[in-house]
């Protein structure tokens, strides 16, 4: 079994999910007493949001570098980012270590090609649904990719760092999140990526008639997948 490198703490409410998350995969899959090799990298997400808040995307990266690199030293032997904003410097961390980052997009996109759809809806950061480094990655698995409108992204972006990374699930930013999702299906969508990693506290798949692909949830089995074996980096590349 490899040992995962989590680069965590953006925030603490979704890395505890991905430890859960892991390691109950990791039962299952190989009974008794197993659990899952793995370190964490928690950082201070209170700097991290100041940083991504001011566009100050260097002295973030400086964190993400310094994390990985721990990781790497620590003797883990890939590393997922348990966030999809912060996989805006993935490349670059990517390239001051020499073990692999598993990408949270290709991941979930494995999941989503499984079931042949074309169409998805995309929740996230304001970053997240509109920068390349995340909408890119999906069209680049030939994936066609629908965001909320300007006003719809500006709830979306504010119920997670108002609420989200706080641990605060309201019922009525779980109602505004599912009326967001029916004007996505009404635009074509035919599923929906929760793509920030506190969304599956707040969004269910029983909430919604849409498939739901939860990144948290499918980044973690893709590390216990690669973790074990079962899977090469190769098989998540676009
Ligand atoms: N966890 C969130 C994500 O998946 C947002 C927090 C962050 O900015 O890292 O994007």
């Amino acid at each position: 079994m490899k040992t995962i490198g989590l680069l965590g703490g953006m925030s603490w409410e979704s890395s505890i999910e991905y430890y859960r998350l892991i390691n109950e995969t990791v039962k299952k899959q190989l009974g008794g007493l197993h659990s899952a090799k793995c370190i964490m990298y928690s950082v201070d997400f209170e700097e991290i949001e100041r940083y991504q808040h001011q566009g100050d995307w260097e002295n973030a990266t400086k964190i993400m570098v310094h994390a990985a690199q721990s990781l790497e030293r620590g003797g883990a032997e890939f590393v997922a980012i348990c966030t999809n904003t912060m996989h805006k410097m993935a490349d670059e961390v990517q390239q001051v270590i020499d073990i692999p980052i598993l990408h949270i997009v290709d991941a979930t996109v494995k999941k989503i090609k499984l079931k042949e759809l074309q169409t998805v809806g995309l929740l996230g950061t304001r970053f997240t649904m509109e920068e390349d480094f995340y909408v890119g990655r999906l069209r680049a698995h030939r994936l066609n990719v629908l965001i909320p409108s300007p006003e719809e992204r500006q709830i979306v972006h504010r119920v997670i760092y108002q609420e989200l990374v706080l641990g605060k699930i309201l019922q009525p930013s779980r109602k505004a999140y599912l009326d967001i999702i029916e004007n996505l299906r009404a635009g074509g969508a035919v599923a929906i990526i929760l793509g920030c990693t506190e969304i599956g506290l707040l969004i269910k798949p029983e909430d919604t008639s849409l498939p739901v692909f939860d990144t948290t949830l499918n980044h973690a089995l893709a590390a216990v997948d690669f973790a074990l074996g079962n899977t090469s980096i190769q098989d998540y590349l676009p």
